[in-house]
């Protein structure tokens, strides 16, 4: 997406000095302005386009407990402990925007349980597995064997894994919201900037620069997640830009009790509040293809989500919108808080959301700035 010349400053200038520079407007830089303003800094946030205009407007809009891997895995994979720490992330990521952003008033606002659904015996026995496992971490969960929606009439899954407190939301509500919250409660300390691309940094680190100004500033905190290896291309390097494709569509008759998530989250399907069904994923189908930061759609895959979407609902529907965005995969799946020390200065990255930033990105920004003022690691290993 280009920029008009009209829509940038009208001549290079040097911007008065903020404590920290946040670069990138989605959810993890909108919530990590806020930390830092709640600690008295003077904050510029940096967005290359607009607000919300990566991946926090394209999502699905899933405010899920917990990665996109089921509990057992994760905790095979990263250790009992990290999975208990992120799971617990993303309780309190919700709880986070409820209390801060108020989003259960928002009309889009959708208290729904999530289910993460089983089609083969193998994935039933790794959800029994994780429900086990859940509970003695004191998760609250429950598993589901039969349902009368539309998804367990045509589709018959084998059991299903029941987060009973999650949520569901228009992500572009989030996003607006969280920008109006930040911009109301620190009038005075936080300026957001669109339309300005950060193309790197002073020498020393205690400047960013953009093609018509310079910003100077005591910290840096890079929040461009599937972008981050362009402003940082060691520590960056390892979050990898993967597209995610989308539609919605109207269909008499559907209903859907849950926000659902299958074959171990490669696709996912829900309702709105005003009875529209949002579907996304097959990104498994066609891996390299979308391995990209373009946010195009295919028609390839939108036809494997068509095709979804018939085996699902088994009636007909009518699609009123296609859709991709862009998440940044971080190589274990959990979110990356690192110094840049490929560069002089305090400049930070919090990025590698891979698919759950709405579930995990204010909770992570809150971490990311606590590490950024204190100097601490974050309790993920970077890997
Ligand atoms: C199709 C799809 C479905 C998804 N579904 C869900 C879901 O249901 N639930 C869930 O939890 N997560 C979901 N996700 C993941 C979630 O959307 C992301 O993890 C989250 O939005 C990441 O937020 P962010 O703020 O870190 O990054 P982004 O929202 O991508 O923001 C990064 C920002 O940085 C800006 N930027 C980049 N480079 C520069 C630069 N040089 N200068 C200035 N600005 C720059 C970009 O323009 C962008 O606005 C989905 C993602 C996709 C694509």
């Amino acid at each position: 997406m280009s920029v008009s010349h009209w829509k940038r400053s009208p001549k290079p200038t040097t911007e008065s000095k903020s404590d920290t520079v946040v670069i990138g407007a989605g959810i993890t830089g909108l919530a990590a302005a806020y930390e830092l303003a709640l600690l008295g800094q003077r904050v510029t946030i940096l967005e290359r386009h607009t607000v919300g205009s990566g991946a926090s407007s394209r999502n699905a809009g899933f405010l899920m407990r917990g990665l996109a891997e089921c509990y057992a895995h994760a905790a095979k994979d990263l250790g009992r402990d990290t999975a208990k720490l992120v799971w617990r992330w993303s309780e309190e990521n919700l709880a986070l925007l409820k209390e801060r952003y108020n989003i259960e008033s928002l009309a889009s606002y959708q208290a729904r349980p999530s289910s993460i659904v089983a089609m083969s015996p193998g994935e039933a026995e790794e959800l029994r597995e994780s429900a086990v496992l859940l509970t003695a971490d004191g998760f609250d969960c429950h598993l589901q064997t039969t349902g009368d929606d539309t998804l367990w009439r045509n589709l018959k899954p084998e059991v299903a894994l029941i987060n009973p407190h999650d949520a569901a939301i228009n992500p572009w509500d989030l996003v607006c919201t969280m920008r109006d919250t930040l911009l109301r409660a620190f009038p005075d300390r936080v300026s957001l900037i669109e339309n300005t691309e950060v193309t790197g940094f002073s020498d020393s680190g205690d400047a960013v620069l953009a093609a018509t100004a310079t910003y100077p500033c005591q910290s840096v905190l890079v929040c461009t997640n599937a972008w981050a290896s362009e402003l940082l291309p060691d520590l960056g390097s390892s979050i990898k830009p993967n597209r995610g494709q989308m539609l919605a569509l109207r269909a008499d008759n559907a209903r859907l009790d849950a926000s659902y998530y299958l074959n171990r989250g490669s696709e996912y399907i829900r309702q709105t509040a005003d009875g529209s069904i949002i579907l996304g994923g097959m990104r498994t189908l066609r891996e390299t293809e979308e391995q990209t930061a373009s946010d195009a759609t295919t028609e390839a895959l939108q036809h494997a989500l068509d095709e979804y979407a018939r085996k699902v609902l088994q009636t007909d529907f009518k699609v009123i919108a296609r859709w991709a965005g862009t998440m940044g995969f971080s190589p274990s799946g959990l979110p990356i808080i690192a110094k840049a020390n490929e560069h002089p200065g305090n400049i930070w990255l919090c990025a590698g959301l891979t698919g759950h930033g709405m579930s995990l990105g204010a909770r992570t920004a809150q971490q990311a700035v606590r590490c950024l003022a204190t100097g601490t690691e974050s309790p993920f290993a970077v890997i």
